[in-house]
């Protein structure tokens, strides 16, 4: 019965996204109307109610529009608003009203509204729990003063979801609301934060009496933790959950790499990394395989924690590869175009493509959404049940905590 079911939606969404192509083609329609009429179709995340951009369906229906949409060559948004898709989505979804659900998801989607995640602080990145940003309820509005750090895409975005402290006497967890919060406005400072590739992605953001209506809080006050985990969870999913294909990623870079500068080499130097080569192609495989179980397995649109196994094993990963790569190039290695700060208006290291970049740029995957120190914390507490690293601030009122 229930396949049967499946088999009629998936004959529905695969009849909606013929629909929207031969209504749209994708050569001759704007990118922000094709992705409009995507969106009004239910096409862009099936999972999402009627309305909201979906149709009520199962998670893994997408990869049927995904699929043929690939394949029709038609425009994403994704890599223009990657923190609006990955994150932002899914938290308005899970924790909007429907008038915040009306307000925000088509214009991400469509890529009109790029939106950033302002978790991090210079005192609180794994901890962010701790975090010092402080917003103050004055009538209608909260008034919002503190600093952000790290902020990606913060110089391009409409929008940052804000966590921020309501509650200093609360312990820390439980003192915190979540914003989301308009970057256009003159109590906003954005500063570019330079990575060693050279480029500024990232951002230091300020907050000098900024202000944000009541209407645009998400969940209830006092809850943001609760409403940032689903942001921090679905971060990790869709940091991790690349390699979908064969035929993408870094490993097909390597191998690459290692046709153009070593095939054919007999020594044993060529011998061992080409040992390495195929031990990083098994560990690849093995990766994509894991990911594409895991969104088989999810039956709701919100991960768990388990979604830090592929986080942390595609960090680890992805830093392996390039290594390899570098070791493949020999001195060519050291021949990086230029360092000069560039202001991206991706985020990944995409923009120039560049072997050497990304080999700077996988330094960051290991830190970025979580280290993988952290990565194994949550797995060894939240989805194995080993005991808790001890924590002696938990129940002490944010404002008694420690802090330098
Ligand atoms: C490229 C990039 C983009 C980013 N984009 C954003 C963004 O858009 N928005 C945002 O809010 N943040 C962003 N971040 C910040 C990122 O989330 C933090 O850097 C990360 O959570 C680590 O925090 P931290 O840098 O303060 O390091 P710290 O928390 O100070 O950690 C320092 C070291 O201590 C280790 N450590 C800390 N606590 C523990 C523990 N309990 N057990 C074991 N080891 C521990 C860490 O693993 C690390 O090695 C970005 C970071 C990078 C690199």
């Amino acid at each position: 019965m229930v396949a049967t079911h499946l088999a009629t939606d998936e004959a529905r969404v695969a009849e909606l996204t013929e629909q929207l192509l031969t209504e749209h083609p994708p050569s001759s329609t704007p990118p922000e109307a094709f992705l409009g009429a995507r969106f009004d179709l239910g096409l862009a995340w099936v999972h999402f109610a009627e309305g909201d951009g979906g149709l009520g369906l199962p998670p893994r229906l997408q990869d049927v529009v995904g699929r043929r949409l690939r394949a029709a060559k038609a425009p994403t948004g994704a890599t223009r608003n990657p923190i609006g898709y990955g994150m932002g989505a899914p938290t308005v979804e899970a924790h909007g009203s429907e008038a915040q659900r009306r307000r925000y998801l088509r214009p991400l989607f469509t890529g009109e509204e790029v939106w950033c995640q302002l978790f991090s602080e210079p005192g609180a990145g794994s901890d962010v729990a701790g975090l010092a940003t402080r917003a103050v309820r004055d009538g209608d509005e909260w008034v919002v003063n503190g600093q952000k750090v790290w902020t990606t895409l913060a110089h391009m975005a409409r929008w940052g979801m804000l966590v921020a402290r309501t509650d200093p006497e609360a312990p820390k967890h439980r003192g915190l609301t979540y914003f989301v919060i308009d970057m256009h406005q003159p109590g906003v400072e954005v500063r570019p934060l330079r990575q060693m590739t050279g480029e500024a992605e990232f951002n230091e953001v300020y907050f000098t009496d900024a202000r944000v209506p009541d209407r645009e809080r998400l969940g209830a006050v006092g809850e943001g933790w609760h409403v940032a985990l689903t942001t921090l969870m679905n971060e990790r999913v869709s940091i991790g959950s690349g390699l979908a294909s064969r035929s993408a990623g870094p490993i097909v870079e390597a191998i690459e790499l290692w046709r153009e500068h070593r095939a054919g080499d007999a020594s044993p130097e060529a011998a061992m990394l080409r040992d390495r080569l195929v031990q990083l192609w098994a560990r690849s495989e093995v990766a994509r395989l894991t990911n594409l179980r895991a969104a088989a397995n999810r039956k709701v649109g919100t991960p768990g924690p388990e979604g830090s196994i592929g986080k942390l094993a595609l960090a680890e990963l992805n830093k392996d590869v390039y290594d390899l790569c570098m070791d493949l190039i020999g001195l060519e290695g050291t021949l990086y175009g230029s360092y000069a700060m560039v202001r991206p208006e991706r985020a990944g290291g995409f923009e120039n493509p560049d072997i050497r970049k990304s080999f700077l740029r996988a330094r960051a995957n290991s830190i970025e959404g979580g280290t993988s120190e952290v990565m194994r914390n949550i797995l060894g507490e939240r989805v194995l049940g080993l005991p808790g690293e001890p924590r002696g601030d938990k129940d002490l009122p944010w404002s008694q905590v420690p802090r330098n």
